[in-house]
């Protein structure tokens, strides 16, 4: 039987199945312990420096994350609820990132029974983006005013491989279509090798995306029957092959709805913590997805779907376990989801997505090469508008990848409490950009007044007056693209 080691790469040691069985046996038998869990929750309260210029939070072990996952004490569910929007505002403060999903190609080698993309589907439209229509992809996208993407492919080493990918994202990097550049390009691909993601990393990617699915082995075998996906092993060990590679922001996340959720999250924390013994550096963002309705797909099939308070619950207990970690929902969830989720510690949504290949040009919706179902189908415009009346500044910053601070010195910034001198001034600019390049009159009028306000919160008094120049002369001329 294998023995559970955090520091071991093997997947067997780190996901340990024992080790998760007895974190949720432990987790039912706290759940009501209500000094353990006033321990935990002490434990994971932010705590400022002395000088009182810097906040640190220690997080929690997967172990205490679960006991409050499995608390159904309201007012101890309250609690967690108060501290997770705590530790957001310490560390996010009230900006979201913005981003938007860009599906290059739909052909996949892969049987995932959750996925309209498998191979055995043979009625869903089967599109590849050439180097020209991925062209026309991001100028819609650009025009939309998108500077972030995660760009998604199926696992095809014939029509998919390495070549093409690394390709696109050049393309993609290339293209300045009047004020607009793509910024960041996030990559969503399949298990590879570290020469692979090697390439990638000199391609000059963000954040290496790779969803575990679930966690538990023996259904991964089972919802993964064929195709190089069956591999669990080559699968849940793919990020130390990424870092070994030399990326150093790497991308976790669960389908929810696949397995128990207990498991899927004790899974979850073991994989950041994990990453934290070997690397020395935790995940740079979860994703919460939950199996939705698709061409060939039927949510109900899977009987470990998510009522949303749990899905809540989930949320809460990620942003207090790992503080430092993006959190990132997208357009799967309604906007009544989204909106509570965002208050919990969610940090990064996309906004007007299209999860087709090929859709962003369309004037309609298309649905014949969909990978999911929309919840949200709101314009980028009406998103941005949305989150500004929620109070939230959205955000197009790209500025730690553009100055080189990935992996630990993306953290140490998060961790010196930088946030209000960097961040947020950085998002007040390019919300700025946004706003006058792309936005509605009624969306312009809000976010001026919003970015007048929130200038004021900046606390050094020379970032200030900087960032309130920079934001003048993006209003004055096509000067863009200014950062901290
Ligand atoms: S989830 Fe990914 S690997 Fe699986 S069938 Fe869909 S596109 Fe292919
Ligand atoms: S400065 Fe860095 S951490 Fe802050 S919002 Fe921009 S990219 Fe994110």
């Amino acid at each position: 039987m294998a023995i559970y080691n955090p520091k071991s790469l093997k997947a067997e040691e780190f996901i340990n199945h024992e080790e998760i069985l007895d974190t949720i046996r432990y987790a039912e038998e706290n759940k009501h312990n209500l000094a353990l869990i006033d321990e935990i929750l002490a434990k994971a309260r932010p705590v400022k420096s002395a000088d009182g210029t810097q906040t640190h939070c220690a997080g929690l072990s997967h172990r205490d994350a679960s006991v409050l996952l499995a608390c159904d004490i309201p007012e101890k569910v309250a609690e967690m609820y108060e501290l997770a929007e705590e530790i957001k505002q310490a560390f996010y403060g009230n900006r979201i990132v913005m981003f938007a999903p860009l599906y290059l190609s739909n052909y996949c080698v892969n049987g995932c029974v959750y996925c309209p993309y498998h191979m055995k589907n043979k009625h869903i439209a089967r599109i590849k983006l050439s180097q020209e229509e991925i062209k026309r992809e991001v100028i819609a996208l650009q025009d939309m005013g998108h500077k972030r993407l995660a760009i998604e492919a199926g696992e095809d080493p014939v029509n998919n491989p390495i070549e093409y990918i690394l390709e696109s994202i050049k393309t993609i990097y290339s293209i300045h279509h009047k004020n607009g550049d793509i910024r960041r390009v996030n990559v969503n691909i399949a298990a590879t090798t570290v020469e692979n993601y090697r390439k990638l990393k000199e391609a000059g990617i963000g954040t290496y995306i790779l969803f575990q699915e679930t966690y538990n082995k023996k259904s991964y075998l089972e919802l993964h029957p064929t195709g190089p996906k069956h591999d669990y092993d080559y699968h849940t060990e793919a990020m130390d092959r990424a870092m070994e590679g030399g990326i150093d922001d790497v991308g976790l996340g669960v389908l929810f709805g696949l397995e128990g959720y207990q498991y899927e999250f004790a899974g979850l924390m073991m994989h950041a913590e994990h990453l934290e013994a070997v690397h020395g550096v935790g995940p740079h963002t979860i994703s919460v997805p939950r199996v939705k309705h698709a061409d060939d797909i039927d949510p109900d099939a899977f009987d470990n779907g998510l009522a949303d308070d749990i899905f809540e619950k989930i949320a809460a207990c990620i942003r207090i376990a790992v503080p430092y970690t993006g959190m990132i929902i997208s357009t799967r969830e309604s906007q009544e989801v989204r909106e509570k989720m965002l208050q919990l510690g969610v940090s990064q949504i996309s906004g007007a997505s299209r999860t087709s290949v090929g859709g962003y040009c369309e004037e309609e919706r298309p649905h014949d090469s969909e990978q999911f179902d929309v919840s949200d189908q709101r314009s980028l415009d009406e998103v941005v508008d949305w989150l500004m009346q929620l109070g939230f500044i959205p955000s197009f910053c790209t500025a730690c990848y553009r100055e080189g601070r990935t992996g630990d010195r993306f953290m140490s910034l998060c961790k010196n409490g930088q946030i209000l001198n960097c961040c947020h001034p950085n998002a007040l600019m390019t919300l700025t950009e946004y706003l006058v390049d792309y936005a509605s009159e009624e969306t312009k009028k809000h976010g001026f007044e919003l970015i007048e306000k929130e200038l004021e919160k900046i606390p050094k008094e020379k970032v200030r007056e900087i960032a309130r120049k920079n934001i003048e002369d993006i209003k004055a001329s096509n000067r863009r693209d200014f950062r901290f």
